[in-house]
């Protein structure tokens, strides 16, 4: 399977000089299986160069969008994203909610006449939308997505995706939680309280994993679902993943800081003996397995 990262930041979309590195687009990543599978993991701002791409090379299988949660930054992509307008596509659209005419509700809100232009009548894609929970397993293929949810706002999901023996994690928008009357987390009372989500990850390749604040950021953001780079060091410790890959960027952090994050990622796991290769997400940034 090949994995392409086209939006790694949290929040908002962040163009400009302190972003070239990292990118400033919200969470988008395409996964290409070898059977030729096409699944999209999230449609923030990054969804719209990857449907451009798309124009110039449609593919013959369908295109599944998995997205985490409709927070703004995991959807606002969609309605940039042109195969949708164009009969050569089909979609199919899988979204956590309470009934499949919710899931239709909340993407083509979107398109509503206050927030856009044009109205959901002119998506000329043969499309389909479904309604997908915590706990279950889809197959799509030869690719098998199992779900988590994560600690976040309710219903958000965290996705499993495996080919053959190889599987990548992608779990944004979490928070890892821990005792946090201490300065730093430990990793025992860590493990207590996360062990359903480490058991989740337990061995993947690749743990893709919320990374939006530094330590010190994060004592003023506890409970806003969101993860500081120390306590995913140890998380991804107790997970025996092989990678991390941070995600999910404050959006005010430069490539200077996203940098220095990661240094500071790796020497924990350095400390801990551990062997987990840690490297920060990136736009365009391909990994093959
Ligand atoms: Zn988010
Ligand atoms: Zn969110």
């Amino acid at each position: 399977m090949i994995i392409k990262f086209w939006g790694t930041r949290g929040s908002i979309p962040v163009p400009g000089k302190k972003t070239l590195m990292y990118g400033g687009n919200t969470p988008c990543i395409q996964v290409i299986s070898k059977k030729g599978e096409h699944v999209i993991l999230d449609a923030g701002s990054g969804i719209r160069a990857l449907g451009n791409k798309y124009l110039k090379n449609v593919p013959e299988n369908p295109i599944n969008i998995f997205i985490t949660h409709s927070h703004w930054d995991h959807i606002q992509g969609l309605p940039f994203f042109l195969p949708l307008y164009s009969p050569e596509f089909k979609v199919n659209i899988f979204l956590s909610a309470s009934s499949r005419n919710k899931v239709i509700q909340v993407i083509h809100t979107l398109w509503n006449e206050d927030y856009f232009p044009v109205k959901t009548e002119i998506l000329k894609s043969k499309r389909s939308y479904n309604k997908i929970s915590s706990g279950q397993k889809y197959q799509i293929n030869d690719l098998t997505i199992e779900t988590i949810e994560p600690n976040h706002s309710k219903g958000t999901l965290s996705f499993k995706i495996t080919e053959g023996n190889k599987s990548v994690v992608y779990m944004t928008d979490n928070e890892i939680l821990y005792e946090t009357f201490s300065e730093k987390p430990s990793i025992n009372d860590l493990e207590t309280r996360n062990k359903k989500l480490i058991d989740f990850c337990k061995g993947a390749d690749y743990l893709i994993h919320d990374s939006m604040y530094t330590l010190k950021d994060f004592r003023s953001k506890i409970g806003w679902g969101h993860s500081d780079n120390i306590a995913l060091a140890f998380f991804s410790i107790l997970s025996e993943v092989k990678n991390l890959i941070l995600f999910h960027y404050e959006p005010d952090y430069s490539d200077e800081i996203i940098k220095k994050m990661n240094m500071q990622t790796k020497k924990v796991l350095r400390e801990c003996n551990s062997r987990i290769n840690c490297l920060p997400s990136k736009e365009q940034m391909e990994i093959e397995l």
